[in-house]
């Protein structure tokens, strides 16, 4: 039996943003129903890494796949041809996003953020995106505040309704991205548990925090980053717990 397709792999990617290369040589598999997070200092190109992972950044070298298919563009090789908005929809279909500063729309309730990608883009009826949205907002605790708008709520609640709007469409990979890092403090630990228990429910997900206690927990494989390049991947143990690289052990000093 041939190994099964991985959710997302990265084969060589680099990213300019203009003269800079922000991204450089990146390879990498994410299979099904790991827990990957990228760490590193600031600026070393996490973000911009997951962006690329659903093309929300053009990644300019080497490819990014997803269950095989080539995301982005039509060729992998130099004459490359951006693909058309509808074949970029089809082949990152599978995943979701949720991003730091939650995105949801201030003038809609939280039932009608996460029901607008439903009937938006995957075509449900309203009763049908209504049935599935209360079902995801159910998981993250808060379908009791479906009626309630975004500025009624704290930044825990309004993310746990950022990680539902992405639950709702049923991905088989979420992307996170910084998910608590817009919170306080005291508002982190709600949202945690959220993605713990996703992950316990063997969600695919790939993940940029700054938690690192919580990633080492959480984690199949951390990667660590430096100057738009990855310098390890290992488990948490490898990375974190146990550092053997120099670099990885100055950066994490702070958390020791
Ligand atoms: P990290 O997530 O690790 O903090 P980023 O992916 O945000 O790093 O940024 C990587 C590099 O790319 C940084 O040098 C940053 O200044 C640059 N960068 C990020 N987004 C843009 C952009 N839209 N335009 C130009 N440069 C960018």
């Amino acid at each position: 039996m041939s190994a099964p397709l991985p959710m997302i792999s990265l084969r060589q990617v680099g990213k300019h943003f203009g003269p800079h290369r922000v991204l450089g040589d990146i390879s990498l598999d994410v299979q099904a129903g790991e827990v990957v997070t990228l760490i590193g200092p600031s600026g070393s190109g996490k973000t911009t890494l997951l962006r690329c992972m659903n093309f929300l950044e053009a990644y300019d070298e080497g490819e990014v796949r997803i269950r095989g298919a080539l995301l982005g563009w039509r060729d992998a090789g130099a004459n490359r041809v951006r693909d058309t908005e509808r074949g970029i929809a089809e082949v990152r279909a599978p995943l979701a996003m949720v991003f730091q500063q939650f995105n949801l729309w201030p003038h809609m309730s939280v039932l009608g953020n996460v029901m607008a990608p439903l009937t938006l883009a995957q075509g449900l009826t309203d009763a049908q995106a209504r049935e599935r949205a209360l079902q995801a907002l159910d998981r993250v605790g808060m379908a009791a505040k479906a009626d309630a708008m975004p500025g009624q709520l704290s930044g825990g609640q309004q993310q746990r309704v950022g990680i539902a709007r992405a639950l709702a469409v049923q991905p088989q990979v979420m992307l996170l991205d910084e998910p608590t890092s817009a919170l306080d403090p005291e508002l982190v630990d709600e949202v945690l548990e959220v993605i713990q228990s996703l992950s316990r429910e063997g969600m695919t997900m790939v993940m940029v925090t700054h938690e690192m206690s919580f990633a080492a927990g959480v984690s199949s494989r951390i990667v660590f980053m430096e100057q738009g390049r990855i310098v390890a991947v290992g488990s948490p143990d490898e990375i974190v717990r146990r550092p053997q690289h120099p670099r990885i052990q100055a950066f994490l000093q702070p958390w020791i």
